[in-house]
């Protein structure tokens, strides 16, 4: 069993996360994220070398997504509208736990798209480092998504708090991370099956644990030409670039979102 639980008789309560996010935060910018999917596949993904493995092509390849709530559902999921002002249709409740997760949050209300990506993600990073902690998975939706004080958005099924890997053993809860306890091989493995996919839009992450995980990247090969499009840092913090973006109160988990999923559009808002 690589699920490890120490303590996890009861579920913490959780604190309030992400009060600051997404102030003034910006709108997606598709230009970015196209430019470091480009990267990503001509470079640091060798096993795409072959051809431009395009979107389409991995996200047939992503396995289904295991909902807790299979035998409930209408049919598909539906993201409605933004992330800061929209719904969540049909959601998909993410599996309590699976190879290399487990989910801590009563709200873990997902897009499909969103819970085969993170049952995907953590899979991968599972097989590589195999006998390592879980991804603790915390808030995504609310069941019928919408307004999830104390977060300004986690509303439409496709915004995802997630536990820094870490190098210590591992926790089922968030804990205030460092240079000392970030695992930066693990975090680089699901943030790079991300980036693959097409469908990554944006992490926050503190911006010291930013620098931390870009150096280490540099140190591995990675020019800053091809990190470029990928992190804010070095630039100042509050510089609008970058997928990996610094939001205060980022220190102890990170959050992805992930685009709208092709079927949702136009009523779902990037
Ligand atoms: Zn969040």
């Amino acid at each position: 069993m690589a699920l490890g639980c120490h303590g996890c008789s009861t579920p913490r309560r959780e604190p309030g996360f992400d009060r600051m996010e997404f102030a003034n935060q910006p709108e997606l910018d598709d230009g970015v994220v196209d430019s470091a999917v480009e990267v990503i596949q001509g470079r640091i993904r060798p096993r795409a070398a072959g051809g431009q493995a395009g979107q389409k092509e991995l996200l047939l390849a992503l396995p289904a997504p295991r909902c807790a709530n299979q035998g409930e559902r209408d049919g598909p999921s539906l993201s409605v509208g933004g992330v800061t002002s929209g719904s969540l249709e049909s959601p998909c409740r993410i599996a309590a736990a699976g190879p290399g997760y487990v989910s801590t949050n009563k709200n873990g209300y997902g897009t499909d798209e969103t819970v085969a990506l993170l049952q995907w993600g953590a899979a991968q990073m599972a097989e590589q480092f195999p006998g390592s902690p879980p991804l603790v998975i915390g808030a995504i939706s609310k069941p019928e998504g919408g307004f999830y004080p104390p977060h300004k958005s986690h509303q439409s099924g496709r915004d995802v708090d997630l536990g820094y890997p870490r190098t210590d053993r591992g926790a089922r809860q968030f804990l205030p991370t460092d240079a000392s306890t970030l695992d930066t091989e693990r975090l680089w493995t699901l943030l790079d099956a991300w980036l693959a996919s097409g469908r990554l839009g944006f992490v926050f992450m503190d911006y010291d644990l930013q620098a931390v995980l870009y150096q280490d990247l540099l140190d591995h090969g990675y020019s800053e030409r091809q990190l470029e499009p990928i992190f804010q840092y070095p630039a100042a913090k509050s510089t609008p670039q970058g997928l990996i973006r610094h939001a205060a109160g980022h220190a102890d988990h990170l959050h992805v979102r992930f685009r709208c999923p092709e079927t949702d559009r136009p009523g779902c808002v990037d």
